[in-house]
């Protein structure tokens, strides 16, 4: 049976804990009654710097209760940070595997068990994926599904509808302690993990108590970074439009020059509007040229992994004879 840890980032969360935690016991309970979960399962609640009370549910509750088991974070770092830290904690922990929820239990819980399976079926990493978004205003709906559709044009693989309510096993959680970046946007990394992986349809609920703690600014904030941590696709873009600039300031000074030649411009105009165009996009060329290595130097200095082996098959060969002595 895997030792399963629920990771809970919490950030004001004081409306909500009580009951999140009775829910949750209940599901870690039912768990490894049903035989799913072993008996060393655990959740994590990591308290992301709150100015309330959280802290203090969090440490009461995990005296009374074994399965309980707290983090707290000197400040506020948001939600990916905060996120991080109890994943790492459940990997330091060694867990089989780790499953994110959000602290209002908005994801629906009772998919944990299919979760599961899918994790003993040989999946590191299980999805959650909304399967529809009727709940959501209007403005949200339309620009959290433009920003899937943007993010896919830009070559940036993540799944559609998933937000952070997933499982993750030891192996994809040893293969996300590896990648150093500081702005996070875990959706983007996971995929990035490899390993086989699945996906879990559910329907997410209003929260039950307290309000968002992701206010609109903190919102755009996190989609800004998402396209710029994954793709410099942007940078692409200027290169591009400098040489497409260039092209046409060659066919505004063919057209120039006939007009002056025909004398039909006005003296000191086709000069002017040939270096206009021309010069504006030499701009652009140059920015584009200088956002290429800048782009580069963004790729080295995440220091990703270049790659990732999943299986090895060596078969111990004889040793060699090589007399190594002999070599200058
Ligand atoms: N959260 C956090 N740090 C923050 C903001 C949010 O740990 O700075 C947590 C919050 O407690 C919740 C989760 O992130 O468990 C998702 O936040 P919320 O439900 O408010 O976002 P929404 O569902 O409205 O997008
Ligand atoms: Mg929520």
């Amino acid at each position: 049976m895997p030792k399963v840890y629920f990771v809970i980032p919490c950030y004001n969360e004081e409306e909500v804990l009580p009951e999140t935690i009775k829910r949750l016991n209940s599901k870690l309970l039912s768990l490894i009654d049903d035989g799913k979960a072993d008996e060393d399962s655990r959740m994590i609640f990591v308290d992301d710097g709150s100015k309330d009370k959280t802290w203090s549910i969090i440490s009461a509750y995990s005296k009374e209760n074994k399965y309980i088991g707290g983090v707290k974070l000197a400040h506020n770092r948001g939600h990916q940070n905060a996120l991080l830290s109890g994943l790492m904690t459940a990997k330091e922990e060694k867990c089989d595997c780790a499953i994110s929820l959000d602290a209002d239990l908005q994801d629906d819980i009772n998919v944990i068990d299919q979760f599961i399976d899918k994790y003993i079926d040989g999946c590191e990493v299980v999805y959650g994926v909304r399967n529809n978004r009727k709940k959501d205003t209007f403005f949200k709906r339309s620009t959290a599904q433009g920003y899937y559709k943007f993010m896919k044009m830009l070559g940036v693989d993540i799944v559609y509808n998933h937000a952070d309510y997933r499982l993750m096993g030891s192996k994809a959680l040893d293969a996300l302690s590896e990648y150093k970046e500081v702005n996070l946007f875990l959706r983007g990394i996971v995929p990035l993990i490899g390993y086989r992986s699945d996906y879990v349809y559910y329907e997410r609920n209003e929260r039950f108590a307290g309000e968002s703690k992701y206010p609109l600014k903190k919102m755009i904030k996190f989609a800004v970074d998402g396209i710029t941590s994954f793709s410099i696709k942007p940078l692409k873009i200027i290169l591009n439009i400098g040489i497409f600039i260039c092209a046409l300031s060659v066919v505004g000074f063919i057209y120039a020059l006939v007009s002056f030649c025909m004398g039909s411009a006005v003296a000191g105009w086709a000069s002017t509007i040939c270096s206009i165009w021309f010069l504006g996009g030499l701009q652009m060329l140059c920015i584009g040229i200088v956002g290429t290595y800048v782009g580069k130097i963004y790729g080295e200095v995440k220091e990703r992994p270049r790659y990732r082996i999943e299986e090895k098959i060596i078969n111990a060969s004889e040793p060699s004879d090589y007399d190594n002595k002999n070599k200058i």
